[in-house]
């Protein structure tokens, strides 16, 4: 029996950890591998803002999420010595065609209105041609680039690494590996783990990845779609590369991150349909001729590690944060596909609140709610 047991430990649970303790709870993770074995252990760790046009609420959690993480991160470093590997680099967008141009351009304006938190602001411009020539490459920027200020990146691993050291090292909480969940049952308060064990819990946050959503859907009556699948992803890091304090580079989809320790990663591929999920191909192969013909300063590197795992996309295509309402014990924090390592850390802390009985520092999008999904789980 635990007061707060968790599933999953990857970026969603183990930032539900962080909270978990900060709030004196009594807390277990119970991860079926262990912490980042899922694609919370991957290379890239972008920290993407969404772009700044038809502003919404979810770009501004995106930008109050992105805003804070930081500070966040700071602290963490500085409770248990080791580093996440963050740093606000900003980010380096081609453009190819005047058109593109045209509009970065009023792009440009609307972050100055909008990319604004906390007494902090970022910007977006546009200029002829990149800083450091080939990061992009002229032919990919014939019409400028566009250089913007709040993008960032950490190392994933690392960052896994730093939130399972808080957490394990808080005298109320622990980190149970090879505990996988086959069940839940939200009457009892209960999980059952592979193997027939029985935990007890006061609350359960169901954050494992796409493995949360065959234990919602267990928990869902009347539905007719499940709560959610797997896109895999492929991406590459190389090493040999003089590009450590270059801007995150981007172009429709293709990710180019350098890391503070001298590699850089390249992301990734988006696959609907798969077979093994574990593998990388020919798919991978595409991508680092994308990346190497916009930025030829690759060319002199070396792949060291070809990576594949599954990012969790819930039905709504939003992530499925909150208590679910038949079952007021389990909360769900799941879903967060392309975008949960700038965003996992106020998710995390939403759910926690709600669970300690706090209230919440800032309004989720709706679409976020579980209860939404779980509506288009029964209307599909
Ligand atoms: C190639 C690629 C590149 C990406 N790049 C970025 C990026 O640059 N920026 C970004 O923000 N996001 C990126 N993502 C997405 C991001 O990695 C995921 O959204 C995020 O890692 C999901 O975190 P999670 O904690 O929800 O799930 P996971 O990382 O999948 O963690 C879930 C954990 O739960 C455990 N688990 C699963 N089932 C059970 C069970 N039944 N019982 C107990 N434990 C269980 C697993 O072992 C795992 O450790 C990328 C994804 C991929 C694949």
């Amino acid at each position: 029996m635990a007061e707060l047991v968790i599933v999953g430990g990857g970026i969603m649970g183990l930032w539900a950890g962080v909270h978990a303790v900060r709030a004196g709870m009594e807390t277990l993770v119970l991860d079926a591998s262990w912490p980042g074995a899922g694609a919370s252990g991957g290379l890239l760790g972008a920290l993407m803002p969404h772009l700044p046009e038809r502003w919404n609420e979810k770009k501004q959690l995106q930008l109050e999420a992105l805003a804070s993480l930081e500070d966040e991160i700071a602290a963490l470093e500085a409770a248990t010595g080791l580093s996440a590997g963050y740093a606000r680099t900003g980010r380096i967008l081609p453009l190819a065609k005047p058109h593109h141009r045209a509009l970065a351009e009023a792009r440009a304006t609307e972050a100055e209105t909008r990319w604004r938190v906390g007494g902090r602001s970022f910007s977006w411009k546009v200029a002829d041609r990149p800083d450091v020539e080939g990061w992009p490459s002229s032919q990919a920027s014939a019409a400028g680039v566009v250089v913007e200020t709040l993008a960032g990146r950490l190392s994933p691993r690392a960052t896994i690494a730093m939130l399972c050291a808080f957490i394990e090292r808080a005298p109320n909480a622990a980190i149970r590996r090879g505990a996988r969940v086959v069940s839940v049952d939200g009457a009892a308060r209960q999980v059952m783990l592979e193997g027939g064990e029985r935990i007890g819990f006061g609350d359960l946050v169901i954050a494992a990845g796409p493995g949360a959503f065959p234990l919602i859907d267990g928990l869902v009556q009347g539905a007719s779609a499940g709560s959610g699948r797997p896109v895999k992803g492929q991406a590459a890091l190389l090493d040999g590369v003089e590009a450590k304090e270059r801007l995150v580079l981007f172009q429709d989809g293709l990710y180019i991150v350098p890391h503070d320790n001298g590699t850089v990663a390249i992301g990734s591929t988006s696959e609907d349909e798969f077979v093994d999920p574990a593998t990388t191909d020919s798919q991978l192969d595409d991508l680092l001729a994308r990346a190497l013909a916009l930025a030829p300063a690759l060319a002199g590197g070396r792949v060291v590690e070809r990576w594949a795992g599954l990012r969790p996309r819930a039905i709504g295509r939003e992530p499925m944060v909150g208590r679910l309402a038949e079952h007021s014990g389990v909360h769900v924090l799941a879903g967060g596909f392309k975008v949960s390592f700038g965003l996992a850390h106020l998710l995390a802390e939403a759910v926690v609140d709600d669970i300690v009985g706090r209230p919440a520092k800032r309004k989720l999008p709706a679409s976020f709610d579980v209860g939404e999904h779980v509506r288009l789980m029964r209307q599909a």
